[in-house]
């Protein structure tokens, strides 16, 4: 039985990737604290998924809340053309203290979408300004995701992604192959650096900017590859006068056990983007990082400014609730909370790789993914993983957990005790 709130939900609010008359309705939080979800019908659900990577520690954190409430009581918001203030300015403080070090200039927009946009809008201001306009595309791997505004989607996985649909209207970009080797494989495999190689003697001279998800490739596959493949990867981008974007907003803030992902394979890209977990998952807020070497070129070009300015820029509120986030990740506990979670998920998740519904099993950091042979049905399992108490949203053959961090022992087997019971059921 729907409740009221349901039914004016189904009839006149979209949600992502859903249709406007959706079949199932969605079910009603009206409350959140630590790792777990209340519905309004009295069921309290084990968040396994961190809404989608980003409430890293957990709902209403006591420290964040404090840091929002007291923001809020100087100034929500005020604009960011021509004027300043603390918060943007300890946050890029303490950003820069942690990001690889090079990158020294901070761009503040409203999500990951907008920071992918601003990332390659500076890629094409820099070759622009240096004289090389013959950059105009990017290149970056199948398999990856980078947001749903246009530039984002033309970097998309153009099959898995929703960019079919919009092929002939995007920018035509280039698509190397998925990196094969596994991120724990001894090493990366030679058609994997071969590729890169060819790419770049054919293509190196006309491309502006290499775009990808560094080490995890999220939405477009939960796919984990080689940190040789990035270290490769950036070689040859430097040789090659294109630079490299690390899109971060799905990896940063430890999520994969190091700081950033790139961390895995002590690389600095050019820019790198972030955003989720950089709110802690209050607020959407966005970051766009770039060296000296990206600012000072653009600041030499036509015409001498990134043309880019969004209204909420710098949000004061957002900066002060990130800020808070980063002072708890620099506290330190989360390196041992995730490889508690990575500990977990290697003894329950990897052992599942026999059954015969399971094509592959793939834990990393706080990440743990269980890919089936065939895709789920939505309406069959989302409801029995309800029932049992976890709140876990699948995708395609994809069955994947991301809790926040600070999940505790108890609640990390309920959780994978109940998908695993939730997918015997229906699949073994
Ligand atoms: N890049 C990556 C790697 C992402 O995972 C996402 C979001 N899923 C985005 C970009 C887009 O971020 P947003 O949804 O905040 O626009």
């Amino acid at each position: 039985m729907s409740t009221p709130l349901q039914v004016f939900d189904q009839a006149h609010i979209w949600h992502p990737y859903s249709s406007p008359t959706p079949a199932l309705p969605p079910y009603e939080v009206t409350a959140a604290k630590g790792v777990i979800l209340d519905l309004a019908d009295g069921r309290q659900l084990i968040d396994g998924m961190s809404s989608w990577w980003s409430v890293i520690h957990g709902y209403q954190h006591p420290d964040i809340n404090a840091a929002m409430c007291a923001q809020i009581e100087r100034f929500a918001h005020v604009m960011f053309g021509g004027l300043t203030h603390e918060p943007a300015v300890r946050l890029s403080q303490r950003l820069l203290s942690i990001v690889p070090s090079s990158l020294a200039h901070v761009f503040y927009c409203d999500s990951g979408s907008v920071a992918v946009e601003v990332a390659m809008k500076m890629a094409l201001q820099y070759q622009h300004a240096r004289g090389e306009t013959q950059r105009r595309q990017c290149a970056t791997i199948l398999g990856g995701y980078h947001g749903d505004t246009w530039h984002p989607m033309s970097v998309c996985d153009p099959q898995t992604g929703m960019h079919h649909l919009y092929h002939d209207r995007l920018m035509t970009q280039h698509f190397l192959p998925r990196p094969r080797s596994r991120f724990d494989d001894a090493q990366c495999c030679d058609e994997d650096k071969n590729a890169l190689n060819d790419f770049f003697v054919a293509h190196g001279e006309r491309i502006a900017a290499f775009i990808l998800e560094p080490i995890v490739q999220g939405a477009g596959g939960m796919w984990f590859y080689h940190p040789d493949y990035l270290r490769h990867l950036a070689t040859c981008c430097k040789a090659y006068g294109v630079l490299l974007v690390a899109d971060e907003i799905a990896t940063g803030f430890g999520r994969t056990g190091q700081w950033f992902a790139v961390n895995h394979a002590d690389i600095t890209p050019d820019i790198m983007c972030l955003g989720k977990a950089l709110t802690g998952g209050y607020i959407s807020f966005a970051a766009t990082l770039c060296t000296t070497e990206v600012a000072h070129t653009i600041a030499s070009g036509d015409p001498g400014v990134l043309m880019h300015g969004p209204t909420f820029m710098a949000n004061p509120l957002a900066c002060a609730t990130a800020d808070a986030s980063l002072q708890l990740l620099q506290q330190g506990t989360w390196q041992a909370q995730v490889q508690t979670i990575a500990a977990h998920f290697n003894d329950t998740l990897l052992p599942l790789r026999t059954r015969d519904y399971i094509a592959d099993v793939r834990v990393l950091g706080a990440i743990g993914v269980i890919e089936l042979h065939d895709a789920v049905n939505m309406a069959h399992i989302v409801p029995r993983l309800v029932a049992a108490g976890i709140w876990v949203r699948p995708f395609g053959r994809l069955v994947y957990l991301m809790p926040p961090f600070v999940i505790s022992a108890a609640q990390l087997t309920d959780l994978t005790d109940a998908l695993i019971g939730v997918l015997d059921g229906l699949y073994a």
